[in-house]
């Protein structure tokens, strides 16, 4: 009998596991892996200001090649939950849809690598050829400060090596089959702070408005783009999101002007690279005003599993169960594959992203049997004649 991605995906869906809580989420896990054979490990990771987070680490298998399926258990809060048609924690199944909080984003992809695991275990004695893994956290949708990044180290100092890994995020933007993710932009926030000279309306010869200067600056910052995209990426993009001068009084024209934005960047550029483009347009549109770039740290760099052996294989799984190629994309937000692309090859392939994080989150129950039809597959593909 092959395992069932639908029950384990319902079990997992009435654990409240809203970050940073388990939930109860976890110890399933560990039941359902360690029946299998799996040697499990739990590890709470602690940071002064930060909740402690539970996190999971399972591994069948002593031997090379070695696939971990990353994830992450806990989800967001519901919101309201009198607007659900279901409750975000019942696991409801209706005309074959599963409703739940997390049921794309991720625990119906944890799901469907489980039940894969499983049946492909069971067709092979009870053993890979090689090693198979689980690495789930805790804390993905929260600051993930207490989460994957600490549990990759963690495993690392064990001498844990990972030489693929699939991420099970909803990668898929319409049909269970369409994306396959293979890289993210990077992120970096910024200010562009502009001071002048405080005075009186009626005088402004007294004055250095700075909202004249950045108005002109930002225009000059937004005119060309970035770069043009590369191989793999869109163009990088500027967004302001905020202009603040923070002045109440109509007769005075204020001394500072601040304007915040976002900048999704591809593999055109570094941090640095991109830095020193803003700060020489800036240069260039400012004449005589005084200004200054503030730059967040950030953790979210771009970066690329390049397209070859292992993005082939799992574009191939896709076809061989659905008939359809599936673009290989970079598009969207960060995801905990910014972490892992450090320790291995990582490629983000999961359910259709419609409906995460919002209200009656849900998958139809036939993706969950896809979806494990597909890593089912994978797993096929990878040992096949070690
Ligand atoms: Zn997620």
């Amino acid at each position: 009998m092959s395992a069932d991605p639908v029950a384990i995906a319902r079990d997992l869906l009435r654990c409240p596991s809203v970050t940073p809580k388990e939930g109860g989420a976890l110890s399933y896990l560990e039941r359902v892996l360690g029946g299998a054979g799996f040697k499990v490990e739990r590890v709470t990771f602690s940071e002064p200001g930060h909740d402690d987070v539970e996190n999971f680490y399972a591994r069948i298998g002593t031997a090379a090649p070695h696939l971990t399926f990353a994830g992450h258990t806990d989800v967001v809060p519901p919101g309201d939950e009198s607007r659900w048609t279901h409750g975000p924690f019942s696991g409801d199944i209706a005309d074959g849809v599963l409703y739940g909080r997390g049921a794309v984003d991720m625990k119906g992809g944890i799901a469907c690598s489980v039940a894969a695991t499983l049946d492909h275990l069971a067709a092979h004695g009870g053993k890979p050829k090689g090693s198979i893994s689980f690495l789930i956290t805790g804390d993905e949708e929260g600051v993930a400060v207490n989460g994957t990044p600490k549990l990759l180290k963690w495993t690392a100092e064990r001498g844990e090596k990972f030489d693929h890994c699939v991420l099970g995020e909803p990668s898929n933007q319409k049909v269970l089959s369409d994306t396959i993710k293979i890289g993210r932009r990077g992120s970096q926030n910024g200010a562009l702070v502009v001071t002048g000279k405080s005075g009186h309306v009626a005088y402004p010869q007294l004055a250095d408005n700075p909202v004249r200067h950045i108005a002109a600056m930002m225009t000059a910052l937004q005119s060309e783009p970035l770069d043009k995209g590369s191989a793999n990426f869109d163009p990088s993009n500027l967004e302001f999101t905020s202009i603040d001068v923070g002045n109440k009084t109509v007769n005075l024209i204020p001394d500072e002007a601040r304007a915040r934005f976002n900048i999704r960047f591809n593999d055109c550029h570094t941090r640095a690279s991109l830095r020193a483009l803003l700060e020489s347009r800036a240069a260039k549109a400012a004449g005589k005003a005084k200004w200054r770039f503030e730059w967040d740290a950030s953790n979210a760099d771009v970066f690329l599993t390049q397209p070859g052996p292992f993005t082939d294989l799992v574009s191939g799984a896709v076809q061989d169960i659905t008939g359809n190629r599936p673009a290989l994309s970079t598009t969207g937000g960060t995801s905990d594959a910014r972490f892992i692309k450090d320790y291995c090859e990582v490629v983000e392939f999961g359910l259709v992203n419609t409906t995460m994080h919002s209200i009656d989150e849900r998958v139809p129950t036939a993706d969950l049997v896809t979806l494990t039809a597909i890593y089912r597959a994978v797993l096929e593909k990878y040992f096949k004649g070690r």
